[in-house]
């Protein structure tokens, strides 16, 4: 053979040994793993998610009084989270967050990145334990009471769990070399567990101990410029309601413990909702009662419109802070004269565990979940019919029908499951389904059985039911929106 044939002959053959054998030695004798080179052939799609072997629809019960399983029942989501194996109660205000709650959290945290990031949010991640030191500099430490979870370390000293970060953020941008004027705005946000010390903790994850929220902050060279950021930030969160299909209220309020000078809050409006807002039905004006100087019902803004009173769940927050914190710690950076000047900073908050649940509570019925279309865990659940009933034969077509959506719609990948609990009636699991709120119901019996096979779709947002043929079914489904 030509030395150059040999050459090419051995690398195929290396090649193809490698792919049959993907354990091999390496050069000090042990054992590793060597990845088969991709390709389309190489690693099927196959996985099928089993609603027999998912950790959350076995557990499906009526919870119904029993406080045991599920701690004081105070609201519509919090009970529809526990009947549908979504939490499980573990100590005061805090829950287990089970599989199909973090799949959904997962998502709404994508929805969240992409939107601060198209307004130049940079993501990082600050620790949750933080030094009493920095509290006691921006007099905090005093003035957050009770609601600060408070604790010692081994040589004594006084930390806290963070219930937000403007101390944490504002010393790091102070101990990073100087920020130049074109540096900002500097916008960083992070996604992290934050802790409060609630006197009553209720309404499931709404208010809880222990929650996950975005946080973010902003440096910017002037007042105006901070005006400007603060603006665009309002603007994200409005697309990202928007996106999420939840309507909202932007509301005037108070400054609170985080203090600064103008602050707004993003409600949803819901009736166990725990502040109560002015809404006027002329103008744009609505505005936290905190916030209101004058018991009068006239409209401060258009001065013809009446206040109405409403309720709402506050899903996000945002404050101008000034120099309150970058003065204390000296976050500075060096204008285009070249001298230290002090940042201007915003400060914006979104609950993200509390988003979840309040989409829960203004949009499901009492009966089932329904979720902001981006955010359920599944969008479709397949049902195949029972075991030993009339229609059996259609079992096949149902796990094939999964198959081939997997297929044809890879972006519905990991968002199918089969409820394979076929000893179960179809009247029984469709109960689930809708208690879960899969998007997409479709019920695999005997219209599929037909020489032109029609499937059975349940659109559980709509309440509607079609029957649809297979590229029906494709063209439907190709248009759900993922993430
Ligand atoms: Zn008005």
């Amino acid at each position: 053979m030509e030395p150059i044939m040999h050459q090419v002959w051995q690398r195929i053959f290396q090649r193809f040994h490698r792919t049959l054998n993907p354990l091999r030695r390496n050069h000090s004798g042990c054992a590793e793993h060597v990845a088969a080179p991709p390709s389309a052939h190489s690693r099927p799609y196959k996985p099928t998610l089993l609603v027999s072997r998912l950790y959350q629809p076995s557990h499906l019960r009526d919870v119904g009084q029993d406080t045991r399983l599920q701690g004081e029942m105070t609201c519509k989501s919090q009970r529809l989270m526990l009947q549908a194996g979504l939490i499980h109660p573990s100590n005061p205000g805090c829950y287990y967050y089970l599989p199909a709650t973090v799949r959904s959290m997962e998502k709404l945290v994508r929805v969240i990145d992409q939107e601060m990031q198209a307004i130049g949010g940079q993501k990082l991640d600050m620790p949750s334990l933080c030094s009493a030191e920095l509290w006691k500099t921006s007099e905090r430490w005093d003035l957050m009471g009770k609601e600060l979870f408070r604790l010692k370390d081994r040589h004594d000293v006084d930390f806290c769990l963070s219930p937000t970060h403007e101390e944490a953020v504002t010393t790091l941008v102070a101990h990073q070399a100087t920020l130049s004027y074109r540096q900002l705005p500097l916008l960083l946000y992070q996604i992290t567990r934050k802790f409060r010390d609630e006197p009553k903790p209720k309404f499931g994850l709404l208010r809880g101990r222990e929650f996950y929220m975005k946080d973010m902050y902003s440096f910017d060279v002037s007042e105006e410029a901070a005006y400007q950021t603060y603006e665009s930030v309002c603007q994200a969160y409005s697309r990202l309601f928007a996106r999420l299909g939840l309507h909202y209220v932007q509301v005037q309020a108070d400054t609170g413990n985080i203090g600064g000078k103008l602050s707004h809050e993003f409600q949803l409006p819901a009736q166990i909702g725990e502040d109560r807002l002015l809404v006027c039905g002329t103008c744009s004006f609505s505005a936290n009662v905190e916030t209101m100087t004058s018991d009068r019902m006239d409209c401060p803004q258009c001065k013809t419109g009446t206040l109405m009173e409403s309720k709402g769940i506050e899903v996000g927050h945002t404050f101008y802070l000034g120099k309150k914190y970058s003065q204390v710690f000296q976050a500075t950076f060096s204008n285009a004269q070249n001298k230290l000047s002090v940042a201007e900073m915003g400060c914006y908050g979104l609950g993200v565990t509390r988003i979840l649940a309040a989409a829960i509570e203004v949009l499901s019925t009492e009966e089932g979940i329904r979720w902001p279309d981006l955010l359920a865990p599944y969008q479709v659940c397949v049902l195949p019919p029972k075991k030993g009933s009339k229609v059996d034969e259609a079992s096949g077509l149902a796990e094939e029908l999964v198959h081939m959506l997997a297929e044809r719609l890879p972006r519905l990948r990991g968002e199918v499951v089969l409820d394979d609990r076929t000893q179960m009636t179809i009247g029984k699991r469709l109960k689930d389904a809708k208690r879960l709120g899969y998007p997409y119901v479709i019920v695999v019996g005997q219209a599929a059985l037909e020489e032109m096979p029609r499937y059975e779709v349940i659109c559980q947002q709509t309440g509607e039911t079609m029957f649809l043929s297979e590229d029906g079914l494709y063209d439907l489904l190709g248009r759900v929106e993922t993430i």
